[in-house]
Parts: C-alpha cells; sequence; structure tokens
C-alpha cells in the first residue's frame, strides 16, 4: 500500500496533506500549523528517567493528519516538511551545540506493514537540514527493537511502561560510533514523531544512558495533549 501511495504522490496532483487542498503536498497554512512553535512540552507526569522533550507542535489538526499520512499511509514525501519541523525544534532547543540526533525505532512488524522506517528518515532528514544551516548534526540508528512489541495503542501509562521494560537495545557497533562522536563533544538527541506518555522515550534515554551516551533532550514533531490521547492511531 506504502509503494501505491508513493507512486500516486508522483502521476496524480497532489493534495495537502493537512486540509486537501489541491495541487500541493502541504500548502502554506498547514505548513505553518506543523512548524508551530518549537516549545518544551515534556509530558506531565513524566517516567523516570525521561529527558527533557522539546516538539514543534501538538498532535492535533494538520500535524496530526500529516504524520499519520506520512507514518501509516505510505505518503512519504511529506518527510521532508516533518524533517524540517524537527529540525528547527532541535535547532531551539540546543541552542547551538553540534547534536547526534538518535531516531526512537519501529518495531519490526511496523516495518514491514509500513515499508519504510518513518522515524529513522525523519532523523536522517533533519541532521541534514541542520547541516545545510551550517550546524554540525549527524544521525545514528544506535537503537533497535529487541522483540515484538504489542500495539501501544489503548494501554495506560503503566502499561505502556511495562511493555516497553527492555524493549530496545543498541545496534552492532552502536557504542563505538557514539563514543567517537560525544568525544567531539556532541549532544545526543532522542528523536520521535509524536511523544504521548514518554514511555518509549525514556526506554530509549535508559539504554543509551547504560552505554554512557546521556541524551540530554527528546524533540518530537508533536506532542499529545493530555485530554486528548489517540486511541487507536498511533502505533509504533
Ligand atoms: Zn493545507
Amino acid at each position: 500500500m506504502g509503494v501505491t501511495t508513493a507512486l500516486l504522490d508522483l502521476v496524480l496532483p497532489p493534495r495537502c496533506a493537512g486540509c486537501d487542498a489541491p495541487g500541493v503536498l502541504v500548502c502554506p497554512r498547514c505548513t505553518a500549523e506543523l512548524r508551530g512553535e518549537p516549545a518544551r512540552r515534556t509530558p506531565a507526569p513524566s517516567p523516570p528517567g525521561l529527558p527533557e522533550c522539546w516538539s514543534a507542535t501538538v498532535y492535533a489538526g494538520a500535524a496530526r493528519r500529516a504524520i499519520l499520512a506520512y507514518k501509516e499511509h505510505g505518503r512519504t514525501a511529506l518527510a521532508h516538511p516533518l524533517a524540517g519541523a524537527l529540525a528547527l525544534t532541535a535547532g531551539t532547543a540546543v541552542g547551538g551545540h553540534p547534536v547526534v540526533l538518535v531516531p526512537v525505532p519501529s518495531s519490526r512488524p511496523a516495518l514491514r506493514r509500513r515499508g519504510h522506517d518513518p522515524v529513522g528518515r525523519l532523523a536522517v532528514l533533519a541532521a541534514g537540514y541542520l547541516r545545510a544551516a551550517g550546524w554540525p548534526a549527524t544521525a545514528v540508528q544506535a537503537l533497535a527493537q529487541r522483540r515484538r512489541v504489542a500495539d501501544q495503542a489503548g494501554l495506560n501509562a503503566l502499561q505502556r511502561a511495562e511493555n516497553l521494560s527492555s524493549a530496545l537495545r543498541l545496534t552492532p557497533g552502536a557504542s563505538g560510533s557514539l563514543a567517537a562522536l560525544l568525544g567531539g563533544g556532541r549532544v545526543v538527541v532522542l528523536v520521535d514523531d509524536v511523544v504521548t506518555t514518554g514511555a518509549t522515550l525514556a526506554e530509549a534515554a535508559r539504554v543509551l544512558r547504560a552505554a554512557g551516551a546521556e541524551p540530554r533532550l527528546a524533540v518530537t514533531v508533536a506532542a499529545t495533549r493530555r485530554r486528548e490521547r489517540p486511541r487507536d492511531d498511533h502505533a509504533r
């Protein structure tokens, strides 16, 4: 399905992923909504070990529709505006330090179903945007899923934390590449598309911390408002 949708994007006039207006991938109004206002939006309460969380915007409206279209409906071209929002947010949050962006990995079944690694791609593109702006930035796929994780949607915060315990591991070679980059004074920044309870990011931070690569921040495109948890549309 992903490939078909990506092909349709090439052969048909595009429609805005945020508002369905014809002729553009994301219209200027929805682009402004997507970039939102980079700000600290750490979930409260937050799980132990969760780094400070920054996001471009809240998970609603055009941002929510664009993230879902990118992640679940194969509109891979949306990686560019979404990564742009991430890069702006990372730039605002980190304030001048060279960065290593570490994406939160998708589960293997999700990778197969989607046919692409949506967050990994965002991290690579966002690092490219930062470098193009003269900012030392690298994306390192340092984390992988250890085992199958049940769909997180519909679980409460405690269930999510339990479900995720030791779900992530370092990828082979990650320790060496992180050590080399951190030796150069870089700051580790976790990257995900959406933060909801923060359980996934806290788990990712725990694994990196154990490897001596403490993440200073987490940056996401959007943050779920506490009272508007999506029940079934934010699957990892
Ligand atoms: Zn629009």
